[in-house]
């Protein structure tokens, strides 16, 4: 037989060397997550995740809290640019989830999340979060036990689980979309004190929770929430836990810009608390990933932006863009994205197979005629054994 002609042999190197490098950035490497954070901003819109404060609304004299601290407000968080705002606000997730993880939702580059359900409020939201169902009979916040099964509940029924998983909340509803009755598993809510009395500042914390008062009814302060779970974690390490902060809602409910944004950050600076304290454990450190997300998102406009979901009983239409929301996802296994990049829709109902795939499991939702969606696309790139 001849020898190949010089340009066969070169077409022939170059395939060989394409194959290689293909099956090189297609073989992943094994999976290494074994814990799943689940974290949500109430309300939080992707307007501000993704662009920083809005000019419109943050320079509205009608929309500022503080009107004293409105020139600090201002030089904290007023960029000329989008990307410098939104760094300003957010700098954990601009600084470390945006270039080591997925954040999803920028609707100005077309990637679209979404809440499946119609209703844009709480209740609702959180029970597709967590149930990754739409169930039509979930139509109120009130307090009635969750009918479907949560994630969280399934995970803890499994033996690899039991007793591992703990959800911290600063709304008191939660005990109820969560099921806690039936779930068994501990959720600390509302204005509920941690049952972990001899450990380090919870003495003082639970007796603060007291003293200081909280401007809401039914939503405590957001610094309990954090310190409560963030002691829990240490201390109990759980598999699975979920912390629901809940201020960015409220403050904006009451129409404070200000103290929307600064909620905001203030959040962001407790998720990159618990990501340092993750990243610095050796149970936690490279076998965690955490999953953030919003309930709802809120009104577009100056008029509008304080609310969401239908404006009465008796006007079933709910606001423009009180759908959308974001979603981000950061750990071991999870690929890195540009969050400046067009991307599938994604909707909240993915989340429960999203921790699931996250732990190795497929996940199954207990509602017997709705079907649960399967994770997000692209989540996670590893091989499990
Ligand atoms: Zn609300």
């Amino acid at each position: 037989m001849a020898a190949p002609a010089p340009r066969a042999m070169i077409v022939q190197y170059v395939a060989a060397l394409a194959l290689l490098v293909f099956s090189s950035l297609a073989v992943a490497e094994a999976c290494r997550t074994r814990n799943v954070i689940l974290v949500t901003l109430d309300g939080l819109r992707w307007q501000e995740v993704f662009t920083g404060i809005d000019a419109a609304i943050a320079r509205h004299p009608g929309s500022i809290r503080y009107a004293k601290t409105a020139p600090a407000f201002e030089s904290d968080f007023w960029r000329e640019t989008a990307v410098e705002r939104r760094e300003a606000l957010m700098p954990f997730f601009w600084k470390t989830l945006a270039t080591k993880g997925q954040l999803h939702g920028n609707r100005n580059e077309g990637s679209a999340v979404g809440v499946a359900n119609p209703l844009h409020f709480s209740y609702p939201g959180y029970s597709e979060i967590l149930t990754g169902v739409v169930d039509p009979r979930i139509n109120s916040n009130d307090k009635v036990p969750n009918p479907n099964r949560t994630v969280l509940e399934w995970l803890n029924a499994r033996q690899d689980f039991r007793g591992r998983v703990a959800a911290f909340a600063s709304w008191d509803v939660f005990p109820y979309i969560l099921n806690e009755e039936r779930a068994r598993f501990p959720v600390n809510a509302g204005f509920e004190p941690s049952s972990l009395t001899n450990e380090r500042d919870i003495p003082l914390l639970n007796a603060l929770q007291k003293e200081i008062p909280s401007p809401w009814d039914a939503v405590r302060l957001d610094a309990f929430t954090h310190r409560y779970a963030k002691t829990w974690l240490s201390v109990r390490k759980p598999r699975v836990l979920l912390i629901a902060y809940g201020e960015t809602d409220d403050f904006a409910h009451d129409g404070w810009y200000d103290a929307y944004a600064r909620a905001a950050h203030r959040t962001d600076r407790f998720i990159a608390d618990l990501w340092a304290w993750v990243q610095a454990d050796r149970d936690y450190r490279d076998r965690t990933t955490l999953i953030i997300t919003t309930d709802h998102g809120r009104g577009r406009t100056l008029a509008d932006w304080r609310h969401h979901g239908p404006a009465s009983a008796e006007l079933p239409t709910t606001r423009p863009g009180d759908g959308e929301t974001w979603l981000a996802i950061l750990g071991p296994d999870t690929p890195p994205r540009n969050p400046d990049k067009a991307g599938e829709p994604l909707s909240a109902a993915m989340v429960p197979a999203t921790i699931a795939e996250a732990l190795g499991l497929e996940y199954e939702d207990s509602h017997p005629e709705l079907e649960a969606p399967g994770p997000v696309p692209g989540a996670f790139l590893c091989t499990r054994n």
